[in-house]
């Protein structure tokens, strides 16, 4: 049987089905249409102003390839500049080839391009010297946390460098999904409260962040660079396999083959959640160490870095935190930059 004919230009055969409404597109008629709904995101959100200079945070990999691609397209009607800002977080056999990918991108669509590295920033660790540390400790598994929160930080800084305004993630829908049910399956009320919405304003001073394609589902997001041609770097990361997220997204994939709308309705709960006063995080301070935002004496990231520095990574993780925050000044020091004039916040 014939592919139907698209049903927007009702002139070129349908190459795709979407994959929640089920209309029937063309490739060029489904690229415009992803291209005008991240569009409507950025501009009914209000997330990117006239004159933003926009750091894109990008890991050579398909969503942060998508944003930079849909953005520098509509870059001239939002009036805004990119900037691709990379994180290399030391992955012997992984970051190479996926920075490989990121310079590859710059050159063609002719973007600044500047990397940061964790072990510039954060006094010599990189995530194969975290992944050591914490397999000593049992703790291998929880390599996926301690880089979650020293990429933000480095994203920031890297961000800040490049004299940009704001700072876009490629993170979408699914990937938002994932993270409501790991913050509900780890009882995690603080991150379930502050993970809703499309970014973050720039609270305590840090720079305005958000995620344009927080609505697009990664289907379509690989369908868009698929049609589009682009060049991105597929491999999983060598520590992947041990995270905890990957429980989320075997369990969102059971949820969406019974209620495909599960996706969505999980990131909109998020929104949509308030929190009993009891349960609400106390208002952040600023962290005695580096002056980022934080919710206890130290900041996320001082704190992985301090019980690293201990030989004691557990410490920094979960319940032991208390215990971090109950001792003394590390053996070393931590961020291995000055602070900020202002504090950036590291959630
Ligand atoms: Fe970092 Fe985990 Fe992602 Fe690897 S999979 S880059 S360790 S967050
Ligand atoms: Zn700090």
């Amino acid at each position: 049987m014939p592919a139907p004919q698209c049903a927007s230009c009702n002139k070129a055969r349908a190459a795709l089905r979407r994959p929640r409404s089920g209309q029937a597109l063309c490739g060029a008629c489904f690229c415009a249409t992803f291209e005008a709904e991240v569009l409507h995101t950025v501009v009914a959100g209000r997330l990117l102003p006239p004159g933003a200079v926009v750091a894109v945070g990008a890991s050579g990999g398909k969503d942060s390839t998508v944003l930079a691609h849909v953005l520098r397209e509509l870059a001239p009607r939002l009036d805004i500049s990119l900037h691709l800002v990379a994180v290399d977080e030391g992955i012997g056999g992984y970051r190479d080839a996926a920075l490989a990918a990121v310079r590859r991108q710059a050159a063609r669509w002719e973007l600044p391009v500047t990397v940061v590295a964790y072990a510039d920033l954060f006094g010599g660790w990189t995530m194969d010297a975290v992944a050591r540390s914490t397999s000593c400790s049992g703790r291998s598994r929880s390599c996926c946390t301690f880089c979650g929160v020293l990429r933000r930080r480095a994203l920031e800084e890297g961000a800040r460098l490049v004299g940009a305004t704001h700072v876009v993630t490629g993170h979408n829908a699914d990937d938002m999904a994932e993270t409501v049910l790991m913050n509900f399956l780890r009882g995690d009320a603080g991150r379930l409260a502050r993970g809703g919405g499309l970014g973050s304003p720039g609270e305590g001073g840090a720079l305005p962040r958000c995620r344009p394609l927080q609505l697009a589902s990664q289907k379509e997001v690989v369908l868009y660079a698929h049609f589009r041609r682009l060049d991105y770097f597929s491999e999983e990361c060598v520590y992947a396999p041990e995270a905890f997220r990957g429980h989320a997204r075997d369990l969102l994939k059971m949820l969406e083959a019974a209620r495909p709308s599960a996706v969505l309705d999980l990131v909109h709960s998020a929104e949509r959640l308030a929190l009993a006063p009891a349960a609400r995080p106390p208002p952040p301070g600023a962290c005695s160490r580096c002056g980022a935002l934080a919710s206890r004496a130290l900041c996320q990231a001082c704190a992985l870095l301090d019980g690293l520095n201990r030989g004691r990574p557990r410490l920094a993780i979960g319940k032991g935190r208390r215990g971090l925050d109950e001792e003394g000044p590390p053996r070393e020091p931590q961020l291995s930059r000055p602070p900020s004039s202002q504090p950036v916040p590291d959630f």
